[in-house]
């Protein structure tokens, strides 16, 4: 068996094989289609901040590590500089807004009486849940720089060594969850074997170990399946290799896989790293589905109404097929019990998120930087919307207190979510050139 990468998945009621036919037959064309689209192409970011924990002069000098920086003729108009981002009115929107004013109006009506005082426990409840994951880019600095993800494609740049160690172990072993003594139950007690990172860890520390972990597996799946190959003939790029001039490609690399995955390599972590992809694919897809209602609401807007209906046709193809996969990740299974308990971990979850994100300034190449901000980033809206309560897409509350989304959140979210669906339908190509090899 492949990695003997098969059946289910823990923490969660869902195999592997239901994950395959489902992404590769299913959501992943759509995806691709839609991450083509202008709106999903552009993502603003700032790749000059100074790592925040330790001086780092590593800056990778190789030419896979530098990325491409947009000049403004090349976007979209509605995405340049100085241009006032407006709505197209749909009706729905029309009466949104207008329902929000008189929500607004009626709050302020209420000020002294007994409601404002319900309202303000409903206010610091909801404060709570709209809690973010992530240290964000300020919008308004000047570093901030549109990228085409497109023309800067993820892929193996040669950034190894202690630069990309030092942020795995700090990621793993000073944000990750150490085992203490939790009087939290354990949801599956008998899922996790002796030895691993998960013993005698809680549900909720698990998650965060496993998306992690997940996320790592995702970022080496794409440098093994874009990795730089000798090329034949006159195909491929004239560069200098090895063994001096010579053409290379891109393409998947078996050989790389098997020595980070295959059990003859690592072990059983092989597998268990790869079920960890699976895992976080599963709570991305859930928050995706989570947020359907949010989206219903948004333009998409780029300048080009034709353009943006279209994105938003296809986005919604992807959420309603989404929506049919049976099995999805539970996050009300997630900071239950004591509320007092619940909220000290989930703020405790929340900060160790957090650090992960400003851990991203200190990665020492320019394009895994890029990457590495934009999944994490996708990750942390993923968790903001599944720990937000009920109130995604509901109109029915005043407009200061409704969810909302930046248009960086869900360019990183469903990109993201895009990557982790590239790295599953990249082990059906791995699998497939294992048997054949
Ligand atoms: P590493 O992947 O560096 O792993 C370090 C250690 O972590 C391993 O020895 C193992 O003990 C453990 N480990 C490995 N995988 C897992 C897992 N899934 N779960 C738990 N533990 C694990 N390189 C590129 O070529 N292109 C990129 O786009 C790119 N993006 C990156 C983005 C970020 C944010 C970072 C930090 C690095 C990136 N890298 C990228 C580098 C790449 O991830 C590896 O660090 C590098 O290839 C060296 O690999 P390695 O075999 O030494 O092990």
């Amino acid at each position: 068996c492949f990695c003997n990468l098969k059946g289910g998945l823990d923490d969660c009621s869902c195999d592997v094989e239901s994950i395959d036919s489902f992404n590769n037959g299913k959501i992943h064309p759509l995806l691709e289609e839609l991450l083509g689209r202008n709106y999903f192409r552009y993502f603003k970011v700032n790749l000059n901040k100074d790592c925040p924990f330790w001086y780092d002069d590593s800056k990778c000098a190789l030419k896979d590590c530098a990325v491409d920086i947009c000049t403004e003729e090349v976007l979209p108009e509605g995405m340049r500089n100085g241009h006032e981002v407006k709505k197209y009115m749909t009706d729905s929107l029309q009466e949104k807004e207008e329902c929000d004013e008189m929500m607004e109006l009626s709050t302020v009506d209420t000020t002294l009486s007994q409601e404002s005082k319900d309202a303000f426990v409903e206010w610091t409840e909801y404060d709570d849940s709209q809690l973010s994951f992530c240290a964000m880019d300020d919008e308004d600095e000047n570093d901030m720089q549109y990228v085409d993800l497109l023309l800067n494609p993820e892929r193996y740049t040669g950034y190894k060594g202690e630069s990309p160690h030092r942020i795995w172990r700090s990621i793993y072993e000073e944000n990750c969850f150490k085992p203490v003594q939790s009087t939290r139950p354990s949801y599956s007690p008998n899922i996790v074997s002796k030895g691993s990172p998960l013993e005698g860890l809680c549900l909720e520390k698990r998650v965060f170990y496993r998306v992690i972990s997940g996320l790592h597996s995702s970022i080496n799946i794409h440098l093994c399946a874009r990795h730089l190959l000798p090329a034949d003939g006159h195909h491929g790029d004239v560069c200098l290799t090895r063994d001096g001039w010579g053409r290379t490609k891109w393409g998947p690399k078996l050989e790389e896989f098997r020595k980070r995955f295959s059990p003859e390599s690592v072990g059983p972590q092989g597998t268990t790293r790869l079920k960890n992809l699976y895992f976080v694919y599963l709570l991305e897809l859930r928050a995706l589905v989570k947020a359907a209602p949010y989206f219903l609401n948004q333009t998409f807007y780029t300048g080009d109404r034709g353009e943006d209906d279209e994105v938003r046709q296809l986005l919604m193809e992807v959420l309603d097929v989404a929506r049919q996969f049976p099995y999805q990740f539970d996050e009300n299974t997630m900071f239950q019990g004591d509320p007092k308990e619940a909220r000290r971990l989930k703020e405790e979850f929340r900060q160790h998120f957090w650090n992960v994100t400003r851990i991203m300034d200190c990665v020492g190449c320019d394009k895994c930087r890029l990457w590495g901000k934009l999944q994490v980033h996708g990750l942390g809206t993923a968790l903001k919307v599944l720990f937000s309560g009920d109130i995604i897409g509901r109109t029915d509350i005043p407009h200061n207190r409704q969810f909302h989304m930046t248009r960086r959140e869900i360019v990183a979210l469903v990109n993201a979510f895009g990557r982790l669906s590239k790295s599953i339908r990249a082990l059906e190509d791995f699998k497939n050139m294992m048997t054949t090899s």
